[in-house]
């Protein structure tokens, strides 16, 4: 099985690091970075293969998927709202694709159980350009509001369970599909 994962924004956060908490400076860019690199690993460990990019161009992201042949592509991100108040995780998939429905729910669902305290904003179909233009079944996991400060600690103190969930959600999609 080859499995794509995108840890959202730029490495280095150079030029795009996604969101920040305005209080802890804590930037998404490095925090799905450090997710994605345990995702990776659990995958690995389990015989899949893994191809990982972190890019400004979400064109070279689809393309690098595509060109690989992924069987399934897996976008990392964190959340943020205005007021700074809303929390919770929540997996998107292309409209309508019952292949990205069912990665999604997969994912949640592990994630939810992974990490305890993490409210649930559920599976969500939505028009996300990587979702749009990659070939495989996609998600895209918000996995947590980092600019609330509750999230924030579960992202920055849970960083593994959030992996743990991604990894077993990829693992049982493989394993139903
Ligand atoms: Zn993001």
């Amino acid at each position: 099985m080859r499995v794509f994962l995108n840890p959202g924004h730029a490495s280095n956060g150079i030029p795009d690091c996604g969101c920040v908490n305005p209080e802890s400076g804590v930037r998404e860019c490095d925090i799905v970075l450090k997710i994605a690199n345990r995702v990776k690993k659990y995958l690995e460990d389990v015989g899949y293969e893994v191809k990982m990019v972190q890019s400004d161009s979400l064109r070279e992201i689809c393309n690098e998927s595509n060109d690989w042949g992924a069987d399934l592509f897996v976008s990392i991100h964190c959340n943020a709202s205005a007021a700074r108040k809303a929390r919770g995780t929540e997996s998107w998939y292309w409209y309508g694709s019952n292949a990205g429905r069912i990665l999604a729910t997969c994912v949640n669902s592990e994630i939810l159980s992974c990490v305890s305290g993490l409210w649930n904003r559920g599976v969500k179909d939505g028009g996300y350009y990587v979702l749009r233009n990659t070939d495989a079944p996609a998600v895209l996991v918000e996995t947590a509001f980092l600019d609330n400060n509750e999230d924030e600690y579960l992202l920055v103190t849970c960083e593994d369970g959030f992996a743990r969930g991604i990894a077993r959600g990829i693992t049982d999609y493989f394993g139903i599909r």
